[in-house]
């Protein structure tokens, strides 16, 4: 008898931090009653805590598939959408119908215009779980359905510098070099001038053989990004990203066409159009598929159009518990086109102890987990951090 997913259920995790995402609050900067706090130069919203929504696919068989999307703010919203939109196309199917079933979600909402966000979030959760249940049925690893294992081990730049010192974030650049890394990247928002003279003092820090690279968090046009860029020229960028808002494919072509820092891009897309668009536009030639707002269905077709383009896919990583940050590293193991995958260590150490499974990540590179489908599933620590929705 084949399975066919039986139940559904969605559960927030909330975890605390010990230092806000992206450091310390910066002047002008206040947590509000509600836990949020906004970032003044990305103007971008964060809760205190790390936040993120799992979801539970259980078939008629008693198999289990485990899923993950964003639960940074409103997670409820996420949740409300599986059970009322999604749950009635993906129960009773065969998790093995994962793209149609992808399809047949997205095409609900279509004309409504719910094309990202949330929505796309809520697709992505089940769409892991059900490839998820895939590798458990067939005693597979995720990354043997997906087209297979190019690579052992997964090579890692460092994401962020936590400290709040320019000395001790320079301290910790060269700790990471004398660990194996090889490439470390900057991504605290803040003026031009302050950005040159972080990477300034990072190159220095780090000497000419470690690559850098700068996120610029949406923050500029095409023109202002590409005369920041010609002043940061001495300083050898290995890439820039997101240097302008996700609107402006055009502002972003610009920066690809006017500067010689290679331009990438794409945390915040759900769907392969959103790439087709950047792609088509040669506004990057570097794309970062986030697998929790992509899911595994929409990571592989934008990797593979990506590839199609002769780009590079160097995958996001974010805020989760562990379980699309597992997806991620499956799916990256599959790709030719992968320079490397982003780590980013106060975030992945903390999730150590929130899911079972070996991910390790050092020497410069991860470890992939073992065992059929992810690899990777809840510890019974993260139930104390976890409330159902
Ligand atoms: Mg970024």
């Amino acid at each position: 008898m084949s399975d066919t997913v039986e139940r559904i259920e969605c559960f927030l995790v909330d975890a605390p931090r010990e230092e806000l995402y992206l450091g310390r609050l910066l002047p002008g900067e206040t947590i509000d009653e509600r836990g949020y706090f906004v970032r003044k130069a990305n103007r971008t919203i964060y809760p205190v805590t790390d936040r993120s929504l799992i979801v539970k696919l259980t078939t008629n068989e008693g198999r289990i598939g485990w899923g993950e999307t964003y639960g940074l703010v409103a997670p409820a919203a996420t949740a409300a959408l599986i059970y009322d939109a999604i749950s009635p196309v993906a129960l009773g199917r065969d998790p093995f119908d994962n793209g149609i079933i992808w399809e047949d979600a997205y095409d609900l909402m279509r004309v409504r215009g719910y094309n990202g966000g949330h929505y796309l979030d809520a697709i992505a959760a089940i769409d892991i779980a059900l490839w998820d249940l895939c590798g458990k049925i067939a005693g597979l690893p995720l990354h043997k359905l997906l087209g297979g294992q190019r690579h052992e081990r997964i090579p890692a730049y460092v994401s962020g510098l936590a400290a709040p010192a320019q000395d001790d974030r320079m301290a910790l650049a060269r700790s990471w070099v004398e660990k194996g890394f090889k490439a470390i990247k900057l991504h605290i928002p803040q003026t031009p001038d302050a950005i040159i003279q972080e990477v300034a003092a990072l190159r220095d820090a780090v000497g000419p053989d470690i690559g850098i690279m700068l996120d610029l968090h949406w923050m500029f046009t095409g023109p202002e990004a590409v005369s920041l860029l010609d002043q940061l020229a001495p300083y050898a960028l290995s890439f820039v990203e997101a240097p302008c808002k996700t609107e402006d494919v055009s502002g972003l072509a610009w920066v690809a066409d006017h500067s010689r820092i290679p331009v990438a891009a794409g945390e915040e897309w759900r769907t392969v159009w959103d790439a087709k668009s950047r792609l088509d536009a040669r506004a990057c030639s570097i794309v970062q598929p986030e697998m929790g707002h992509t899911g595994i269905t929409q990571f592989m077709r934008i990797a593979r159009l990506a590839e199609a383009h002769h780009a590079r896919v160097a995958p996001h990583a974010t805020i989760g518990c562990g379980i699309f940050m597992a997806a991620s590293l499956q799916a990256s193991a599959t790709l030719l086109s992968l320079p490397y995958h982003e780590y980013q260590p106060t975030i992945f150490h903390r999730n150590a102890g929130l899911i079972e499974g070996v991910v390790e990540c050092d020497g410069g590179s991860y470890t992939l987990p073992t065992g059929a489908g992810l690899g990777v599933q809840p510890s019974a620590k993260l139930w104390d951090y976890a409330t159902a929705l």
